[in-house]
């Protein structure tokens, strides 16, 4: 089994969807190793996103990641990281398919209710951002 790392992003949580969220992730079989109800400040969320600096949509990014409260995760299952994408649906949730997370509870494009690590190096890097190792189970 492996990892991957998940974020539910402000609206979501403004929205009091994160049961809803976290109730879809467990009954497609992940199981959360690690969480956290934190916030970042707009430098944390710049850090976090620094892959995507100097993107028309980076600035917009930072300030809504950085606009409220969020969860952070953890999640183990087979073949987690392909599985979670296919779970949450496409970045675009116009473009996400019926019953996707991101289908469900996205707002936008920016607000797209969740994010999920692309590949092991990414996981590691963002898990290792959130959690240190006594807070991983
Ligand atoms: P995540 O990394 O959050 O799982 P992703 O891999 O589907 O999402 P990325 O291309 O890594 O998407 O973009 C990171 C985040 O930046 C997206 O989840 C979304 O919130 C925002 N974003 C990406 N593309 C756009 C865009 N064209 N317009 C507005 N926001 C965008």
């Amino acid at each position: 089994k492996n990892m991957t790392f998940t974020i539910i992003k402000p609206t979501a949580i403004k929205n009091n969807n994160a049961g809803a969220i976290l109730k879809m992730i467990n009954d497609a079989g992940f199981v959360i190793k690690a969480m956290k109800f934190t916030r970042i400040s707009k430098t944390q969320a710049g850090a976090f996103y620094a892959v995507h600096k100097g993107k028309p949509f980076y600035k917009e990014l930072i300030r809504f990641m950085s606009s409220g409260p969020i969860i952070a995760a953890i999640l183990e299952k087979e073949n987690a990281i392909e599985d979670f994408r296919e779970l949450i649906g496409a970045t675009n949730p116009d473009k996400a398919k019926e019953g996707t997370v991101r289908k469900i509870f996205a707002c936008s494009v920016t607000e797209n209710a969740v994010h999920g690590s692309d590949s092991v190096e990414n996981v590691r890097i963002e898990a290792d951002f959130f959690f240190n190792q006594l807070e991983i189970y």
